[in-house]
């Protein structure tokens, strides 16, 4: 793969030192996601408040882009309103979905930008998205069950 390597660089300070990885004992829901054609894994811990994402702690297994990427979600959408972790989430999804031909909103993605070229690889795509749609999943099963109680 090729990657910029100043964007190469945020993403291996993201897999070697990880943010917010380590189960946390506070959560609401916990979901777990794996990306079979790569062998990723990912269990996240979500907790929402009040509609703000007030804590997240995962842990997981796999490749550099998947565990990085992570990282960088957690980072974006903790403390956030769910509103606005979604328009982040969906402004990433576009990013993937571009082959290549986004550079993506460093305003709205920050690190997050550095995965961008990881949208001409098909195949690592799903890699970018674990986590996120581990997030995905966690907050509408979390709003759901707050609607419920
Ligand atoms: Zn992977």
């Amino acid at each position: 793969m090729e990657l910029n390597s100043l964007y190469q660089e945020v993403i291996l300070d993201h897999y070697k030192r990880p943010h917010h990885k380590g189960l946390s004992e506070l959560k609401d829901i916990q979901v777990h996601h794996v990306n079979p054609s790569c062998g990723d894994e990912v269990t996240l811990n979500l907790s929402i408040s009040g509609g703000i994402v007030s804590d997240i702690s995962w842990d997981g297994v796999g490749c550099s882009i998947s565990q990085a990427s992570t990282s960088i979600m957690t980072d974006l959408v903790i403390g956030q309103t769910v509103a606005h972790a979604y328009k982040i989430l969906d402004n990433f999804s576009d990013l993937m979905a571009s082959k290549g031909t986004m550079v993506g909103d460093e305003a709205l993605l920050d690190d997050a930008v550095a995965l961008a070229g990881v949208s001409k690889f098909p195949a690592r795509v799903k890699c970018a998205l674990l986590g996120w749609m581990a997030f995905k999943d966690a907050s509408v099963q979390a709003i759901d069950g707050s609607e419920k109680a």
